[in-house]
């Protein structure tokens, strides 16, 4: 329940109810389509929506294209499948591309007010002359420009008549400001890129901090949510709306991003691991993506809950992803049904087992949640268990199998270990027992205890399958080598492991998910799996020392 929770964007927006500065909610989530959204933007969408939501008001999904060169319809529609699938849905769709004519105009008014200039500097020398946090900046030579050369300039730079980075339309605030962002801030600059959704109409885009407050006042935006960095931002969002005259005031109100403990979250960093290919696209259950997340078995529900946990405050912080996966572990566990997978076979022949016979065997789906019914497994004479089941000489305490001790088989039978065959190189390639038909599971038997139980699949009718086991891609903890976050990469990411599944396994399909018995939750790979080849990603394992 999204309500439960409280927070200061929604103590703000009931003030501003109450007191009478809106009567109506309006948010947005605002993404650049220039990679594909993460958990942080989770929280982000989670935010806006939920906050609107609560108060009757409307969310709008509004791409903000404003710079050519990095953005890609590949990304818009990603983002709008990621949105859908994480439960949103918008009221409104929104380009920023759209209100381009109007930036132009708003940016026309400005000059005509005395509010902005042409600038012929090169992005160095504006650099260069805008002072320090300490020292003021110096004025341009081009600052005291009459509107009228002005709006000749700006109306040749729309044109194509200058190079790129030969002018630039600045606002005209103060040098002197103790404020970075109001040191005559660009507005417009000259770019030959093609846009994907203008085409060549421009030459000039608008810059992000001018155009985010006017996109945000076109569309009746009254809480203008955003991330802590755009805090000192804020003045001139507000000068902008002021100063264009915008008949709408948006407010914006900034809340700390999330940050999680092994993960790079900047879409920079993700774009560059996938066109090194580090990493098997955007969607790489490895990364923090939606659609990596969605791919390694997280659902919904699960990174609803986590991010709604995480609270809204204007602190920095890093959450444990631990509690990322405390979600998904409490979702799933009564939704995903129970099954056998031995990751690591070895193989056991059950010497008193007749030659030819099959059984079926009963087991529950799912033992906390039994509405969800029983299964069917075969058993013969020939199974898998995991290879650390067995030990030739083990430890005391250790009671799962070796020579001359007996476990339980889930689901099955008692079995003890009489004999074990090794392989020139001394590998342990196959064991000898014998099972004790009076052991049958469910049958009531009280006769003898065992100490351990361990799973198993029959050889004979078991489906091959990869498993993939992941560990944190980047590791916070890795020791740097070098500058670039490439050297933090952890080599042991991804383990693949070619075990057995029950042969029910036949009718999953991708993104179907399962408890393992004892090894995690896992998700069928809806990219790489088929019918022939199945493959699973371990979303998590079972148990975690963290406590919320
Ligand atoms: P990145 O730095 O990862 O590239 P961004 O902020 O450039 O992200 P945008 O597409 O501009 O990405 O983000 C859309 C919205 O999502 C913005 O309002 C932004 O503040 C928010 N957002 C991005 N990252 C996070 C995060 N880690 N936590 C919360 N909100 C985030
Ligand atoms: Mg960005
Ligand atoms: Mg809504």
């Amino acid at each position: 329940n999204p309500s439960a929770s409280s927070h200061f964007i929604k103590n703000i927006v009931i003030e501003d109810l109450k007191s009478g500065r809106v009567d109506h909610v309006v948010t947005r989530f605002p993404p650049e389509p220039n990679g594909y959204l993460h958990i942080g933007h989770a929280k982000s969408i989670s935010i806006n929506f939920d906050v609107a939501d609560e108060f009757k008001g409307r969310t709008y999904l509004r791409f903000d294209d404003t710079n050519p060169l990095k953005e890609d319809v590949e990304f818009v529609e990603s983002i709008k499948e990621d949105v859908r699938w994480l439960g949103y849905e918008w009221d409104g769709l929104f380009f920023a591309s759209d209100y381009f004519d109007e930036m132009y105009d708003r940016a026309v008014l400005l000059i005509k007010k005395g509010k902005a200039y042409v600038d012929d500097q090169s992005a160095e020398e504006i650099r260069l002359t805008r002072g320090t946090l300490t020292e003021p900046g110096k004025n341009s030579p081009h600052r005291d420009r009459t509107v009228e050369e002005n709006l000749d300039l700006f109306e040749r730079m729309r044109k194509g008549e200058f190079k790129e980075g030969d002018k630039i339309l600045r606002a005209k605030i103060d040098m002197g400001s103790p404020n970075m962002n109001l040191r005559d801030p660009a507005l417009y600059r000259i770019s030959y890129a093609t846009h994907h959704n203008t085409g060549d109409k421009w030459c000039i885009y608008p810059m992000y901090a001018f155009a985010h407050p006017i996109e945000d006042a076109i569309e009746g935006v009254t809480h203008s949510i955003c991330t802590l960095e755009f805090e000192d931002q804020r003045p001139f969002y507000d000068w902008v709306v002021a100063e264009c005259e915008m008949p709408h005031q948006p407010r914006q109100y900034e809340f700390a991003r999330l940050n999680l403990t092994n993960t790079v979250m900047s879409k920079r960093f993700l774009k560059q691991l996938v066109e090194e290919n580090v990493v098997d696209g955007w969607d790489d259950p490895r990364m923090p993506t939606i659609s990596g997340m969605r791919r390694k078995g997280y659902t919904p529900e699960s990174i609803r809950n986590f991010v709604r946990e995480t609270g809204v405050t204007k602190a920095n912080s890093v959450v444990d992803e631990r509690m990322l996966e405390h979600f998904i572990r409490e979702d799933l566990k009564l939704k995903a049904p129970r099954t056998m997978a031995v990751l690591r076979p070895l193989k056991v022949v059950i010497t008193n087992y007749p030659e030819d016979q099959v059984e079926m065997l009963d087991a529950e789906i799912n033992p906390e949640n039994p509405e969800m019914g029983a299964r069917q497994i075969p058993f013969s004479r020939e199974i898998y268990i995991e290879q650390d089941d067995f030990m030739e000489n083990p430890p005391s305490k250790y009671f799962r199998l070796f020579p001359g001790n007996e476990v339980r088989l889930k689901n099955a039978y008692f079995i003890k270990c009489n004999d074990f065959i090794k392989d020139a190189d001394g590998n342990i390639t196959e064991i000898h027992c014998t099972y004790d038909p009076e052991t049958k599971s469910g049958t009531g038997f009280t006769g003898r205890k065992v100490k351990g139980t361990i799973h198993w699949v029959d050889a004979r009718h078991a489906l091959p399958a990869e498993c993939r086991l992941y560990e944190p891609l980047i590791m916070d903890d890795a020791e740097e080598e070098g500058d670039s976050f490439l050297d933090r990469i952890n080599p042991n990411s991804l383990e693949t492991l070619h075990g057995f599944v029950e042969p029910n396994m036949k009718e999953a399909s991708g993104n179907d998910k399962f408890q393992f018995f004892r090894h995690g939750y896992f998700n069928v790979d809806p990219k790489h799996s088929t019918a022939d080849h199945l493959v699973y990603n371990r979303v998590v394992s079972l148990k975690s020392s963290f406590v919320i």
